[in-house]
């Protein structure tokens, strides 16, 4: 049950309107990472969950969203306001101006109608939550540059505290997929296929003009990863698997990586 209380969660004092900046801020309210966004995606997910406890926290959160669309939506419409009669306020945002009479609606700073596919809802809580946690992020990075091309006090402070709000739900949604206390790649109940799984494919290989090169990093080096550089020129190691025969530990970061392991490839089919 939703109920209107006739006050801002926030309160909001533009001082000088400024309509390029509302036309801005409607990235918040209509477009993908705005309010409406998470306020949908997480009250739709609530109703969706059987756990109680997250259903909760997936509500609460939800409905917080909505008091924030409320807030965005009163601050884009004080800077927005002046596009209704103002022919040099209008041109910075027409479609509010001519179509909308200065008014905020559903769309995104490009005017793109707001769209239920921003939503990401899978009906598996850690896959959700991971989903909510990636969307506080983009919503955290979104509030920051607008604070950063805003001159007024008053809509500073109130992008502060809905920039803050974001990181506080956040550390929630983190809390509650630590509850769930799941092995981090474990999604789902089919097991992925073993040894195919720690294969690292090297798939983008050379030098550029740049210099940029090859580059290890954990997240293709030690612990149970096996190096497969250059995949698409290598045999497979198992065919049914997917699997690629492994590069040797000598042939390093550097050189072209495609062109040694095709050279092999022909070597070992006696080509
Ligand atoms: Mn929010
Ligand atoms: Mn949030």
């Amino acid at each position: 049950m939703y109920h209107h209380i006739k006050e801002l969660m926030y309160t909001v004092n533009v001082g000088d309107p400024d309509p390029r900046f509302g036309n801005m801020l409607l990235e918040q309210f209509g477009g993908a990472n705005g309010e409406l966004a998470a306020a949908m995606q997480y009250s739709i997910q609530g109703w969706n969950c059987p756990d109680p406890a997250l259903k909760d926290l997936l509500l609460d959160i939800g409905t917080e969203e909505l008091s924030h669309l409320e807030v965005i939506g009163n601050l884009a419409r004080l800077h927005l306001q002046p596009t209704k009669s103002d022919r040099d306020a209008a041109e910075a945002d027409p479609l509010i101006a001519i179509a909308g009479g200065g008014g905020v609606a559903l769309q995104n700073s490009q005017g793109n109608p707001w769209t239920a596919d921003y939503l990401k809802i899978t009906g598996e809580i850690d896959v959700d939550l991971r989903s909510n946690i990636a969307a506080e992020a983009r919503a955290k990075i979104v509030y920051e540059r607008l604070i950063n091309f805003c001159d007024d006090p008053g809509t500073k402070d109130a992008l502060q505290f809905l920039m803050t709000r974001e990181i506080t739900h956040m550390k929630a949604f983190g809390k509650a997929l630590e509850s769930l206390r799941k092995p981090p790649l474990k999604i789902g109940r089919i097991e992925p296929t073993p040894v195919l799984v720690d294969q690292y494919f090297n798939a983008s290989t050379g030098e550029s003009q740049d210099g940029d090169t090859d580059i290890r990093g954990p997240w293709n080096e030690g612990e149970d990863w096996e190096r497969v550089d250059a995949p698409a020129f290598r045999e497979f190691a198992d065919e049914e698997a997917g699997t690629r025969e492994p590069s040797e530990e000598d042939e390093g970061s550097s050189g072209d990586a495609a062109k040694k392991a095709k050279g092999r490839r022909k070597s070992k089919g006696g080509e």
